[in-house]
């Protein structure tokens, strides 16, 4: 059994790998042991023994804390660090004063600046929009910086204090409503971060055949910020993809200069190129045109809140948290992390009733990593066939006619049956 390794940039998947796994807390210990045994059967029915996992234990959450008096256990980073790709399952937020989140723990540590969430339908899912066939995109949220980077004073502290004292005294700050009564936070966007964050999603356009990449942001407001994430992104996809790509400053420059070709025949010809149309659109507008015209969008790049707000409710329009799948990757360590986006589900755990859908999409996001597409797609292929004979568990079941409802293992063989 070997390891992942990067070489020149490029990722070398040994046929027989190990991927370390977290169990998870709640429904992790369900949704876990479903997931690899149906990507197990697709590796063995795809490859015949050709390829394989060996799946390594490690702990974390509840039943790290349990067994080692710790939530998050060096030996896990550790192995993590070493194997470089792993799969998870939901962890419990411990609660009390001190304790980091699991989750973003394991993001910081392996500086996973991506939070990558691809969003499709499947025929057969209940969706709250007419035409839940015409969203396919793929959200690449920055997961390092914006607002999330947990810079904040409270209201009243003599942190707060010092920090109004200063953008007032040394910034000449004029603008705080009521300065006495505000909390602040501070949200740091870079050049580096913006860059590596578009740059990935752009590399995953051109790998993947897709036809645009969208920065999404609040430039308007936040002019040096998220108005910043843009023009970074647009200077750098010039600078670096060049030919590959058409971007819409290209298209002002073009509108203002008398060239042979129009701005409109320009970015005409790009599309009849196959070059990757680099746009961008403020969050506000972007909600609502997701519900409108989302056959405009394909990949989508954007900040940590923006990318947040984005993620659930793109994931409500397809059928909800239990068939969404995300991961968090570092493209230039090869480091990622694939996982359950949604929580521990106490209130279902140990039913046999939980969705195992997201943990499996992630699983097979983790299969085209590898570049193991056929595994994958028979697992995509074999749920499609699943939701089209309107069998599922409850929790989509329930809202589609004539449904067969599955428990969670039940599930599973049905799955297993269609590989
Ligand atoms: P939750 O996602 O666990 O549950 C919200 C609701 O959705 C519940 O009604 C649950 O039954 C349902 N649900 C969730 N996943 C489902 C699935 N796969 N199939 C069917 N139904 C499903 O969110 P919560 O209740 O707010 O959080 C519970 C715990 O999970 C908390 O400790 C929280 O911190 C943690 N959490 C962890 C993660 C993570 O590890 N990535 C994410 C979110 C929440």
């Amino acid at each position: 059994m070997a390891k992942l390794k990067i070489e020149n940039g490029k990722l070398i998947v040994p046929d027989k790998i190990t991927v370390p796994y977290i169990t998870g807390d709640g429904v992790g210990a369900e949704i876990t042991p479903v997931t690899q045994s149906i990507i197990d059967a697709a590796i063995k029915k795809c490859y015949n023994g050709k390829r394989e996992i060996e799946w390594l234990e490690v702990l974390a959450g509840e039943k790290a804390f349990k067994q080692t008096g710790s939530w998050l256990p060096e030996e896990t980073m550790k192995t993590f660090q070493e194997y470089r790709v792993g799969i998870k399952g939901p962890l419990t937020t411990p609660v009390g004063g001190g304790i980091r989140s699991l989750n973003v723990a394991l993001r910081q540590e392996l500086d996973l600046y991506v939070c990558l969430r691809p969003v499709r339908w499947f025929k057969g899912v209940v969706s709250p929009i007419k035409e839940p066939q015409k969203v396919n995109m793929h959200i690449f949220r920055e997961n390092t910086e914006d607002i999330y980077a947990g810079i904040e004073w409270q209201q009243g502290t003599p942190e707060a204090e010092k920090f109004l004292h200063f953008l007032q005294n040394e910034m000449n700050v004029t603008k705080i409503r009521f300065p006495q009564t505000s909390s602040f936070g501070v949200k740091p966007v870079s050049i580096e971060g913006s860059e590596r964050l578009i740059r990935s999603a752009i590399q995953y356009a051109i790998e993947h055949g897709l036809p645009s990449v969208t920065l999404v942001h609040k430039g308007n407001i936040m002019k040096y910020t998220e108005g910043g994430f843009k023009l970074w992104g647009y200077a750098m996809a010039e600078r670096e993809f060049g030919d590959y790509v058409f971007t819409m400053m290209q298209y002002e420059r073009i509108k203002k200069s008398d060239g042979e070709l129009s701005a409109e025949e320009a970015l005409k010809k790009a599309k009849e190129e196959g070059k990757i149309i680099i746009k961008d659109v403020i969050a506000d507008a972007f909600l609502q045109n997701t519900l409108l015209i989302p056959e405009e969008y394909s990949v989508i790049a954007t900040l940590n809140l923006n990318g947040d707000y984005i993620s659930d409710q793109l994931a409500a329009m397809v059928g909800g948290i239990g068939i969404a799948p995300g991961a968090n990757i570092n493209y230039m360590t090869g480091h990622a992390i694939f996982e359950a986006t949604h929580g521990t589900a106490p209130n279902i755990a140990g039913k046999n009733k939980v969705n195992p859908s997201s943990l499996l999409l992630s699983g097979v996001m983790m299969l085209e990593y590898f570049g193991w597409k056929e595994a994958a797609d028979s697992i995509i292929n074999a749920l499609e066939k699943t939701f089209r004979s309107h069998k599922a568990t409850v929790d989509l079941a329930r809202f589609m006619e004539n449904s067969v409802i599955l428990t969670t293992t039940e599930f599973r063989d049905e799955i297993i049956r269609n590989l």
